[in-house]
């Protein structure tokens, strides 16, 4: 949790192109953008993966989701649409073990993802 990458950008340790803050998440650019807009959203609370999410971090949780649709929305994403992606472990390509919601918009994306 103290070497924790996204645990530092949060708390502002490390720098990050802020997009959206409030008491429980931060959203930022992500640093290898895969579309024209591509933001990283977290809960400032360290949860390493998804398989740790309990029933007590169901607001939390939808929490993550509205502030993506915000963030979302604010960008003027709304009416063409984007894709939230959450990874969870290695066949998913987890990278960062702090759960995040990517915020992918400004193309057409494939179904089903590669
Ligand atoms: P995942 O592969 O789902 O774990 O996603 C982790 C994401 O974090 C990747 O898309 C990375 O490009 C992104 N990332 C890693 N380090 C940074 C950083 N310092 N600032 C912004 N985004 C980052
Ligand atoms: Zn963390």
């Amino acid at each position: 949790m103290g070497e924790c990458l996204f645990c530092k950008i949060a708390a502002g340790q490390i720098p990050a192109e802020h997009v959206y803050e409030d008491t429980d998440y931060v959203a930022f650019e992500d640093i290898n953008p895969k579309a024209p807009t591509h933001i990283v959203v977290i809960p400032r609370r360290h949860i390493a993966t998804l398989n740790d999410l309990t029933p007590d971090d169901r607001a939390l949780a939808g929490g993550l989701v509205e502030a993506g649709v915000t963030v979302a929305k604010r960008l003027g994403h709304g009416p063409n649409g984007y894709r939230l992606v959450l990874n969870c472990n290695a066949d998913a390509g987890q990278t960062v073990f702090h759960i995040h919601l990517h915020l992918l918009a400004g193309r057409t994306f494939g179904w089903p993802p590669g």
